[in-house]
């Protein structure tokens, strides 16, 4: 655990996640007194900014909401230092290694935190510099880097076989930051915590499980970056596998980062994509209105483009827990809501007592409004026999009214200073994860199949409910429900 004698240098300093994650991130440690003491913040881009531009630009997306906030903002301010240089000079490294110096001042230790907020490419020149000039000697040093981390299973091996002479396994966190947020934290909690959670926890009772993206807006002008990525690349391959395999491990041993990996890289190894024949890929064309436009609209997407802005791709795991259950992953661009949810139903009631039984199902809303929801059956209120679908509730705002819930980026931060490597991508998972996909990748890119259309602000493409269907999803929205006429 790193408690003093600290600096953090962050990357990319002038650039988007910077200003939008990174930064304020560490402003919100800072305000509740949770970074080391005496920290060092220095900026480092090629960039040449002024100092106050550099300020105005990193907490640009940073709010107070009291007077007591204000003044620790301008306090974090004073904090920040930047220094413009190359990426790739080794020159450049030995200025920031005497500016760390300047800044740290005299200390017998210097632990190091480096934070990669840059593109891929520049990643090993930029570690390969660190590690020449930059490296302490007396001290850890911690590199922490943001996806994507390769574009399929061969480049990611090149990458990692080019960061395997520099750094080690313990010097190097691998963000993905849906490991940082509450409810997929939340989820070993809900699981090991709750024996009335843990006995269903398995092909025996559940028929299927669901991990859903949905994101409202579309690629608005980011289509170029996007195009190369899909929405396989970007959300399903990193952050909604990194879900299932917190869905489906066995017990770990501790909360210790590897016991929790290890138990993560078992369910990866028996995890396969279904037949891609059943894979659906839509891409959005413009609203029924016209006002928002389709994909291919967007002057920076390649003309004819097929790149998939929906997929719903269907997963198994072989293993004695889980063999049969599908694991369907769906994730979209410009869909009808922004959500991002974990919904596992249950199979039929075997009662027999009941005619129109529905499936209990339980919900895990990751964001927004943060929840955790069962849909189950009882007794329709009054005088009648019937059953009624309603749902068990806990809605965090109700529940946790005075209690706030940390920014993602906060709680890796945070790990990444404590050292807690557990929500942190190790490179196994990361090979795996490409590996379960690479089938995929290699259809898109060889076979360049044609994505489905579907309008701006629906649900996806129209064979999205069959292949729910297909795989035994039976949906009892509250507008399926008919409500008894007789009593
Ligand atoms: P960005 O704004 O495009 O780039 C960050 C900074 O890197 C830029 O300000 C620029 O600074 C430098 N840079 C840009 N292109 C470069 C190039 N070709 N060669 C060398 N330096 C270059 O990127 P970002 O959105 O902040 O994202 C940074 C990393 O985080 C990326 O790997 C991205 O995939 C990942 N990420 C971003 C987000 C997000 O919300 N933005 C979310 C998750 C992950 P200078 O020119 O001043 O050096
Ligand atoms: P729901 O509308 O009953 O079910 C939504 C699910 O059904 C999603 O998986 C959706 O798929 C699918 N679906 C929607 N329309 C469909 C269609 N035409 N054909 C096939 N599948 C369809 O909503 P719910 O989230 O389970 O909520 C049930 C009740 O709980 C609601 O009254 C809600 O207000 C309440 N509740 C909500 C919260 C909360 O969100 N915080 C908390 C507690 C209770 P896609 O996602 O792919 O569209």
């Amino acid at each position: 655990c790193i408690k003093d004698n600290a600096s953090i240098t962050v990357f990319g300093a002038s650039g988007d996640l910077a200003k939008k994650k990174t930064f304020p991130a560490l402003f919100g440690l800072f305000r509740d007194d949770l970074l080391p003491k005496n920290l060092v913040i220095l900026g480092y881009a090629r960039s040449k900014l002024e100092h106050d531009d550099f300020l105005k630009r990193i907490t640009q997306y940073i709010t107070v909401n009291s007077e007591d906030d204000k003044q620790k903002l301008e306090a974090f301010k004073q904090k920040c230092n930047y220094l413009s240089g190359a990426y790739d000079q080794p020159e450049a490294f030995e200025t920031l290694e005497k500016r760390l110096r300047e800044l740290e001042g005299e200390r017998d230790v210097r632990n190091r935190m480096y934070y990669l907020a840059l593109p891929p490419d520049v990643f090993v020149p930029v570690v390969t510099n660190l590690k020449k000039k930059c490296y302490p000697e007396n001290g850890i040093m911690r590199v922490i880097m943001e996806k994507p981390f390769g574009h399929d299973l061969k480049s990611a091996k090149e990458l990692q076989a080019q960061l395997d002479p520099l750094l080690t396994e313990e010097e190097l966190y691998r963000i993905d930051h849906y490991l940082g947020k509450e409810m997929v934290k939340n989820i070993s909690f809900l699981r090991f915590a709750n024996p009335v959670l843990a006995h269903i926890w398995n092909k025996n009772s559940i028929a299927n499980v669901q991990v859903t993206f949905k994101e409202s807006i579309g690629t608005e002008g980011r289509g170029g970056y996007f195009d190369s990525s899909t929405i396989i690349r970007d959300v399903i391959q990193n952050h909604l596998i990194q879900v299932v395999t917190l869905l489906a491990m066995e017990i770990p041993s501790s909360f210790n980062s590897e016991d929790v990996r290890d138990e993560k890289v078992k369910v990866l190894k028996r995890m396969r994509v279904g037949d891609i024949k059943d894979i659906v890929l839509g891409q959005f064309t413009k609203s029924e209105d016209g006002s928002k436009p389709g994909y291919l609209d967007d002057k920076t997407v390649p003309e004819g483009s097929r790149c998939p802005t929906f997929a719903a791709i269907p997963f198994f795991i072989d293993n004695e827990r889980w063999k049969g259950v599908p694991f369907l992953l769906k994730a979209g661009k410009a869909l009808n809501q922004s959500k991002v949810e974990i919904r596992i139903q249950l199979k039929d009631s075997a009662a027999g007592l009941f005619d129109d039984i529905y499936r209990n199902e339980l919900v895990i809303r990751i964001q927004p409004d943060e929840a955790v929801y069962m849909k189950v059956n009882v007794k329709y209120p009054g005088l009648r026999t019937e059953p009624i679908l309603t749902e068990l509730d806990l809605t965090y705002s109700r529940r946790f009214e005075n209690m706030k819930i940390n920014e993602a980026y906060e709680a890796l931060l945070l790990a990444a200073f404590r050292g807690d490597q557990s929500n942190f991508v190790r490179s196994d998972e990361l090979e795996y994860a490409w590996g379960i996909l690479d089938p995929v990748l290699s259809w898109l890119d060889n076979d360049r199949p044609e994505p489905l259309p579907y309008t701006y602000g629906s649900r996806g493409p129209a064979a999205l409910d069959e292949f729910m269907q297909k795989f035994g999803f039976v949906h009892h929205g509250p507008d399926s429900y008919q409500y008894p006429t007789t009593r």
